[in-house]
């Protein structure tokens, strides 16, 4: 017997060459092979006629060799065997290409089982190159469900299915970890049929289960790592908040809260009431006011005698934040400081002094405050804004910098609800469905070229009613080159030919941070009418005075993304729009973005985005720090999810702590999959 971590060369057929074919599909031990699950099946269990052929259509029939195949050496290079069949329904000649050496294997007078598509018309049928298997041989091309393999480059299917059935036949699968309960309420197969059945399901059906099984151990021991999180997190000790008082912070805010606000709020007090760390997500669409419950969980911390901090995914948010946080907390006699990569290091150092002393009592900025360099004097709250950018690791960072500190993470609504199960299954939810007063849905027209002279006259007339306009354009990566250019350039015929009169100004993740801050500024104060940015005004910039989001080459952009720069406009009073220029000829591409002008709900966009591009995609790189799941689909397997998170956690409250060699095989599992979603992460 061997083992499931032997490498795949101690399989016969298996030399340097093959091996190296493996890895690059990340195959090197048994349990890689055993674990590198089909893409798909062929379904050759049901035997047909020849009269039942239909053309192009591939299928099993049962027939008896009616000559001695004959083949033609046609040219250099090119043979071709002919052979006649017959069933007591018809007759029918296969015709093999340079396969003369198999093909006259083939007896007068024998029964085979074959596999292949007829083409042809009435003039007589023909089968190009089918497989072919003798009665007494064992089933492998024919007669069964055929397993179809992801592959790469020199390596066949055939060969994947022969590795795959040695390593099944020399070791064990991996142990099983789901409880036999549990395996019983939900109508799942055992691990040890499930993994044969995968690979060589004795039917279509067979194969669903499986695979059924596998997305549900995918899931269940996601789940049951969060839950064991959780649980761990709940047996710690914070002194509980007594001083949840908030009128102070109420009078000194320029509006009233909306009741969403208030709720969160309110559940956010109850958490910090409690005496064991809080682990809250706000989520909420752009625009619905998330700073502001974030501001007053900091207000509780710091009027309990903590610090706080507050985490942003870019310098711009980072000090805008710091920008409207002060103002509001600086008259209530706290101290608010600012922490950024573009700080002068003797201006870093000056902060992570006031920070280490107890004189800061918040602190926002970017993940420079997860640098060792930063030392708090009592961090009770670690705030995390739009928490997708971040993966688990770097959330977990700031959060030792403080004695089991609370975590409230805030995030924009555009994630989708599988996502959002797993990337924040540990957390509590507080959910803002309500926007400010006053606020109309932005209406969103797409265009193309022709409608140029069109678009700059709306500017010319949001600009002449006082209001401002974001133009921008493609570029996702602050470091590509050509991107960058394209604003630039832009920006630069805006200024000369198209509005000369009007101040034109120009934002892009290449400037200094310092540059930056001040063009935003600028912005934000109502000193230039148009701003041509790149994305980097995605992510939470505040203009309310801006009524107007063009954006160039709108295709360029993920749906969610898109609604993420539609949301930085229809934060005042007055009507806002949004124009999409794209010349697109794609009718989907097309479809894509006429389902932006027809919805504002976040949750539909993000669901169409997730189906389109995939979870990897979906956050624009590889850095949500979800684990990589191999079978389950996140877009489709919500039903699955459920279930599993359901059966984990009732586990988990039952025998969380059990020593069985099940519970035990379940733990480093567990342990497997959250590295492997960590390594993912940067
Ligand atoms: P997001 O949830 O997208 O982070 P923000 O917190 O940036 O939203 O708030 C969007 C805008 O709405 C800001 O200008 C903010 O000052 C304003 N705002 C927040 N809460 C209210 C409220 N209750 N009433 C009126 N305006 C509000
Ligand atoms: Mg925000």
């Amino acid at each position: 017997m061997a083992r499931l971590s032997d490498p795949v060369t101690i399989l016969k057929g298996i030399g340097p060459t093959k091996a190296k074919q493996f890895a690059s599909l990340n195959i090197f031990t048994l349990e890689d092979l055993i674990c590198h699950f089909p893409r798909g099946y062929e379904d050759r269990t049901k035997l047909v006629t020849i009269d039942k052929l239909e053309p192009d259509v591939p299928a099993c029939f049962k027939a008896m060799v009616m000559n001695t195949p004959r083949t033609a050496h046609i040219r250099k290079g090119l043979d071709i065997t002919k052979v006649q069949v017959a069933d007591c329904t018809g007759r029918l000649t296969l015709t093999f290409f340079n396969r003369k050496f198999s093909a006259e294997q083939l007896q007068y007078g024998k029964e085979y089982i074959f596999y292949g598509a007829v083409t042809g018309d009435f003039i007589g049928y023909n089968m190009p190159s089918p497989s072919f298997e003798s009665l007494d041989a064992p089933p492998i091309n024919t007669r069964r469900v055929l397993p179809i393999y992801p592959l790469t480059a020199g390596l066949s299917n055939a060969s994947v299915v022969k590795a795959v059935e040695q390593a099944l036949a020399v070791c064990d699968p991996p142990q099983e970890i789901i409880p036999d309960a549990v395996r019983e309420e939900y109508g799942i197969l055992p691990a040890e049929r499930a993994y044969f059945a995968i690979h060589q399901p004795a039917s279509m059906e067979e194969a669903e289960l499986a695979k059924r099984r596998l997305i549900f151990e995918e899931f269940f021991v996601f789940s049951a790592g969060l839950a064991l999180m959780r649980a761990a997190r709940s047996v710690k000790k914070t002194a509980p908040y007594e001083n949840l008082e908030l009128d102070p912070f109420l009078k000194a805010l320029p509006f009233t809260l909306t009741g969403a606000q208030s709720r969160a709020i309110r559940e956010i007090a109850e958490d910090l009431r409690r005496g064991s760390p809080m682990n809250r997500l706000v989520q909420g669409d752009v625009g619905s006011g998330k700073t502001m419950v974030a501001a007053a969980a900091a207000y509780f911390a710091i009027c309990n005698g903590h610090q706080a901090a507050m985490m942003a995914p870019t310098e711009i948010l980072a000090e805008q934040h710091y920008a409207s946080l002060s103002k509001l907390l600086t008259p209530l006699g706290i101290s608010v400081s600012l922490l950024t990569g573009s700080l002068t290091p003797k201006q870093k150092k000056l902060v992570r002094e006031d920070i280490a002393s107890g004189k800061t009592r918040l602190v926002v900025g970017t993940h420079a405050l997860v640098s060792e360099a930063t030392v708090f004097d009592d961090l009770g709250l670690v705030i995390t804004d739009e928490q997708h950018r971040f993966g688990v690791g770097q959330r977990s960072a700031l959060a030792g910098k403080g004695k089991d500190p609370h975590l409230l993470v805030m995030s924009a609504t555009p994630i989708p609800r599988t996502l959002a199960l797993l990337m924040y299954g540990d957390l509590e939810v507080s959910i803002l469905d309500e926007l400010p007063p006053g606020r109309e849905p932005v209406d969103t027209f797409l265009v193309n070229e022709s409608y140029r002279a069109r678009i700059n006259n709306f500017i010319r007339k949001q600009v002449g009613e006082n209001h401002q306009c974001f133009v921008v354009c493609p570029a996702v990566e602050e470091s590509d080159g050509l991107d960058l250019k394209a604003a630039e350039t832009w920006a630069e015929t805006l200024r000369q030919t198209v509005f000369p009169d009007l101040r034109v100004s120009l934002l892009h993740g290449q400037m200094k941070g310092a540059e930056k801050d001040a063009v935003m500024s600028d912005f934000a104060a109502g000193n230039a009418d148009i701003l041509v940015a790149t994305t980097v005004i995605e992510v939470g910039v505040d203009v309310p005075n801006a009524t107007l989001m063009v954006v160039e080459d709108a295709d360029r952009f993920g749906l969610s993304q898109l609604h993420q720069l539609r949301g930085r406009v229809g934060r005042g009073k007055a009507k806002s729009y949004c124009i999409l220029t794209s010349q697109t000829k794609h009718p989907e591409t097309k479809q894509r973005l006429k389902a932006l002008c027809q919805t504002t709900d976040g949750f539909k966009i993000a669901e169409e985005d997730l189906r389109l591009r995939g979870p990897g995609d979906f956050f624009g790189s590889r850095q949500s720090g979800l684990p990589v799941f191999r079978v389950a689909n996140l877009s489709c397997d919500l039903q699955t999810l459920k279930a599993a998170q359901q059966a984990s956690a009732d586990w988990i409250d039952r025998e969380g702590t059990a020593k069985t060699p099940e519970a035990e095989a379940l733990r480093i599992r567990i342990g497997q999959l959250f590295a492997r979603a960590e390594n993912t992460m940067n």
